[in-house]
């Protein structure tokens, strides 16, 4: 069976309007303020692992995923199903730590866009990171009471601005047990994207305001959408082995896409996998978009990509930096190695053994820059 990861939103709503995010971008729509039923998910994943190799399910895409009053169910319906459960949080709100912690998801992402709340506010617009850490420590705690397995990590956004709080929250973050994993921020959605290149007829046109967030971009929009044109001839991964779904059931061509009138192709529940797979790959927004690379920019497709960042921000912080990328491109190695790979594992097999693959690395890491250890420091 052919493998497929799943996206899946348990509501319509966030209580951030993020500047580089559709939530916080575009004026002109509102996803609907539902949530995910656990009895609707646990049909589409029985569903979907009678069609696919199911190799995990996000609970999360364009919603915040603990605002749902029964976000325990959902993770429990995922695991017990032998799925590997993921969720992503901007973490401003933790309503029980202890119920999510027993349910054992097997990933808790915190995305995070600094260390001060200078820097914080202004991309996670209605955040405070002070109220951050604090969950953060509280959702370690529950870790530790549920003797849970979950893996813990910050998803740091990098922009120009903040670099500079990369290393103190790096230290803080040691020191309590979390992991780190700094990622290039980009601009979402799709619609404004192409937008940027005067392509499709979307409703969401740019702002202002899009364009003071463009250029705060370590990676440079434009010049990294004419790069990615080089590669508009790769298949698109959000397509090919992803599937992102609505909170009431329904397949989204893609994450990428915030518009549901336009990007809904149809009720998981209502058609086969193939039927789904054949009205994606012949949808007129995929020609548009593959036509100007923009699924390369959106799933980072591109090897020159992270040079084209480290041109664009301050030489110290590129040297820095410089040097932690070349790690990267040895663990996407390793992650390729593993793919090519004959091994075949169970489904959450794969990813405990990357994991455990990007634990090695970095502690070497650690080892080479002499960073804290884990149990080395208290937080502050
Ligand atoms: S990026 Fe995340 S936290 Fe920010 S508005 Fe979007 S969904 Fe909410
Ligand atoms: S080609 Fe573009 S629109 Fe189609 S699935 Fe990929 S990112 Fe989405």
């Amino acid at each position: 069976m052919r493998p497929f990861s799943f996206d899946i939103d348990t509501g319509g709503a966030c209580n951030l309007r993020c500047p580089s995010c559709a939530q916080g971008n575009v004026r002109e729509h509102r996803l609907p303020h539902a949530f995910m039923a656990p009895e609707l998910l646990a049909k589409i994943i029985a569903k979907a692992k009678s069609e696919c190799l199911l190799t995990r399910v996000n609970l999360f895409v364009w919603s915040e995923p603990l605002l749902h009053p029964r976000l325990p169910e959902l993770i429990r319906v995922v695991q017990e199903a032998g799925v590997a459960c993921h969720l992503s949080s901007n973490l401003n709100l933790l309503p029980d730590a202890d119920a999510i912690m027993a349910a054992d998801p097997a990933s808790f992402k915190v995305s995070v866009s600094g260390f001060t709340q200078q820097s914080y506010g202004f991309t996670h617009r209605g955040g405070d990171i002070e109220r951050v850490k604090t969950h953060l420590l509280e959702l370690v705690a529950a870790k530790q009471r549920a003797r849970a397995k979950t893996r813990i990590y910050v998803n740091f956004h990098r922009y120009r601005h903040n670099l500079r709080e990369e290393l103190p929250l790096r230290e803080w973050l040691a020191g309590i047990g979390v992991d780190f994993e700094p990622i290039w921020a980009q601009m979402l959605p799709l619609e404004k994207v192409l937008g940027v290149l005067g392509a499709g007829d979307f409703d969401f046109p740019l702002t202002e305001e899009d364009h003071r967030l463009i250029d705060h971009l370590a990676l440079p929009l434009r010049q990294t959408l004419e790069m990615a044109q080089h590669y508009r001839h790769q298949p698109c991964p959000l397509r090919d082995r992803q599937f992102s779904i609505d909170c009431q059931g329904n397949v989204q061509l893609c994450c990428g896409g915030f518009d549901n009138r336009r990007f809904t192709v149809g009720n998981f529940l209502a058609l086969s996998l193939a039927q789904i797979q054949r009205r994606r790959e012949e949808h007129p927004i995929c020609g548009l978009c593959m036509h100007h690379g923009a699924h390369v920019y959106m799933t980072f497709g591109a090897p020159e990509m992270d040079h084209l960042a480290l041109a664009n921000i301050p030489p110290e912080e590129a040297k820095r930096l410089g040097q932690e990328l070349r790690g990267k491109r040895l663990r996407q190695r390793l992650d390729r190695w593993y793919r090519k790979s004959p091994l075949t594992l169970p489904p959450g097999g794969e990813a405990a053994v990357l994991n455990q693959l990007h634990r090695l690395h970095r502690l070497a890491a650690r080892v080479r820059h002499g960073w804290p250890g884990r149990t080395g420091r208290k937080p502050s």
